[in-house]
């Protein structure tokens, strides 16, 4: 078999010279054979397959080492990673996607704040939490209060304690928080959420595997930041219309965003409740949004103990029917616990009203 000098071999695979060099120095394509006297490189014609996929993944912006890994993968197992590599790329940018969102909200409203029109609302709100049927014990924890809302339903061997814990973390944004420290709040918040949680695990090896959801709305004025990691929801009743305003993190979700799988298919999947994202020690990237808040808007905050088994529907309908939030919490639990309650369930309801 003749071989190529580095000149016809970078020309054959469309990689540089330089790069050449550089994969060689890093195992990732050493030559066929390296001249002893002139210390030129050769390479063998069988060499361009990989050269070419080298290319090709270099494109995608794959880091070298991880392409050295794909390059020693048989065919199929090199499909799975590419798969999974990219997978993980667009979940990264859909994170920066938001946080560049957020960001411009945040900074554009920053202005609006200056210019000193920042409406404030009260807020009536009521917290259920249940135990529901079939659990032993209640994993969810709530809390409402006149600036804070938040679910957090826990997972694991240590679900009840590490709930409670990233809870606990975000009280303190039950507070006055000036509107243009809204983002750094919530980002603290979070981080102490994380902490405290990795913190319980660490001390506690029994309750390792465990984790928690965590969703929460802050008021500041006419702002709502919205904080969110795992499968809890929020649902916003505006206008006669009841809106999800979450994501779930959840594998069968990201199966619905595919076009894989149905929302009425996702409703009985299996594998509904495993979690892409959730508090279980390590960092984790939350969604983070800031909305307007109008007065007559009606949040909903809910673990999925309420909405796999009370359909859209009903909630809309009690939502839009009854008129006191305590209520209206009750009735959800009470057609949770009728629909046999599979699951442990929290929910709170919020209405904003305008400032007395
Ligand atoms: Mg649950």
């Amino acid at each position: 078999m003749e071989l190529l000098t580095i000149g016809a071999f970078a020309r054959a695979s469309r990689l540089s010279q330089k790069a050449l060099r550089i994969y060689d120095e890093l195992g990732l394509l050493p030559p066929a054979r390296v001249d002893p006297l002139s210390g030129y490189r050769l390479y063998a014609p069988d060499q361009l397959d990989r050269a070419r996929l080298v290319a090709w993944l270099r494109r995608l912006g794959m880091p070298l080492a991880r392409i050295r890994q794909v390059c020693d993968l048989d065919a199929a197992a090199a499909a799975e990673d590419v798969r999974a590599y990219w997978a993980q790329v667009e979940a990264d940018t859909t994170a920066r996607r938001n946080l560049a969102v957020f960001l411009a909200d945040h900074l554009s409203r920053k202005d609006t704040q200056m210019s000193g029109e920042a409406p404030s609302f009260g807020i009536r709100y009521a917290m259920r939490t249940d135990r529901g049927l079939v659990r032993e014990s209640n994993q969810d924890s709530g809390y409402a209060g006149a600036r804070l809302l938040a679910v957090a339903d826990g997972f694991g061997a240590g679900g009840e304690p590490v709930s409670a814990a990233a809870i606990d973390a975000l009280t303190p944004l039950d507070a006055a928080i000036p509107a243009g420290d809204l983002l750094n709040a919530l980002s603290d918040a979070v981080h102490r959420a994380e902490t405290a949680v990795g913190e319980h695990l660490a001390a506690d090896p029994a309750h390792q595997g465990s984790g928690t959801t965590l969703t929460a709305l802050v008021w500041s004025g006419s702002q709502l930041g919205l904080v969110h990691v795992g499968d809890s929801r929020v649902y916003l009743l505006r206008g006669g219309e009841l809106f999800r305003i979450t994501h779930d993190h959840t594998v069968v979700q990201s199966l619905i965003d595919e076009g894989k799988l149905t929302e009425e298919e996702a409703q009985s999947h299996p594998q509904r409740s495993i979690l892409l994202r959730a508090l279980h020690g390590a960092t984790v990237e939350p969604d983070l949004e800031l909305r307007e808040a109008r007065p007559g808007d009606r949040y909903l905050l809910c673990s999925d103990g309420l909405y796999n088994v009370v359909p859209m529907e009903t909630l809309h309908r009690v939502l839009s029917e009854v008129d006191d939030p305590e209520q209206a919490v009750r009735t959800l639990v009470e057609l949770v616990n009728s629909g046999g309650a599979p699951d442990n369930v929290t929910c709170v309801v919020a209405d904003l009203v305008p400032a007395s």
